[in-house]
């Protein structure tokens, strides 16, 4: 018995990094994952072959978090083919940083399309079909500087300081219904994103993780999987770090 037989996922985000990660570990776990990315491309092959390797369904489903009404049609699909809507994870996101003086209204606009006002209206859209069935699990991703905060990241923690905000309000306001919801806040992981900061930055963030190491995207799979799981059946309105114990 897999810990997500036939449990019917939903993940944001999923081309690459902590999203691939989770959509194979949900597969592995017997899910059926619904996967979705921006580009409509090579992932639909990717997503045959997780089907096959773990004896279950991985379907791609293609949408811009931004978009609502493609994020609507996304949902309303999975509910027409499926009936049902148990987990999603909220885990598409962006980071640009800029230092407090340089910081434009296009960029605030930007992160906060994709980082906050995406992940509001997919809990809005995947917590009606959750309704129905007085259950669910949103996980959303946070981070360890939308807690703590980071110089040049203003912006960028702010949305992730929403993200657990909003976790917190969902999470009382959905009890009631069946519907948990909770965050992990990752510190540095090893994926494009954190890598995109550049070798001399990320070096400085290094010697700040007293365990020595980044943490990998598997790591982070594996907390949310905790959460998307029956194992956390009474966790909810939580924020659980992954950071091997960074300093920021
Ligand atoms: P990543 O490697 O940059 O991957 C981000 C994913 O989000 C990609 O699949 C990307 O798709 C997708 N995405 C971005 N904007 C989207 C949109 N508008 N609609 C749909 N998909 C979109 O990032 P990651 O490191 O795996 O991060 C995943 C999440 O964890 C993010 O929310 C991030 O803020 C959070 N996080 C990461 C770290 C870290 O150290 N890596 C730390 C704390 C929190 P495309 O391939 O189309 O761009």
């Amino acid at each position: 018995m897999g810990l997500l037989d036939g449990k019917v996922c939903l993940v944001t985000g999923a081309s690459r990094g902590i999203g691939a990660a989770t959509v194979e570990r949900f597969a592995q776990e017997g899910a059926i994952v619904y996967a979705n990315a921006r580009t409509p491309g090579d992932f639909d092959d990717l997503c045959a072959e997780l089907s096959e390797k773990y004896n279950t369904t991985v379907k791609a489903v293609y949408f811009d978090v931004r978009d609502e009404a493609e994020a609507k049609k996304a949902v309303l699909r999975i509910r027409k083919e499926t009936g049902r809507l148990d987990v999603l994870v909220n885990n598409a996101g962006i980071m640009k940083d800029a230092l407090v003086g340089m910081i434009s209204r296009d960029l605030m606009m930007e992160i906060y399309d994709t980082n906050v006002f995406g992940v509001m209206n997919m809990i809005q859209l995947a917590s009606k079909v959750m309704m129905f069935q007085k259950r669910g699990s949103i996980i959303n991703l946070s981070s360890i500087v939308g807690l703590e905060g980071n110089p040049g990241q203003l912006v960028y923690s702010a949305t992730k300081g929403a993200v657990a905000a909003m976790t917190k309000t969902a999470a009382k306001e959905l009890a009631s219904q069946g519907i948990r919801v909770n965050a992990v806040a990752p510190g540095m992981i090893d994926t494009d994103m954190f890598r995109s900061i550049g070798e001399e930055k990320m070096k400085e963030h290094m010697a700040n993780i007293r365990m020595g190491r980044l943490g990998t995207p598997e790591e982070v799979a594996d907390v949310i999987l905790f959460l998307a799981s029956d194992l956390s059946r009474y966790t909810t309105g939580e924020i659980i770090g992954v950071n091997g114990s960074a300093m920021i």
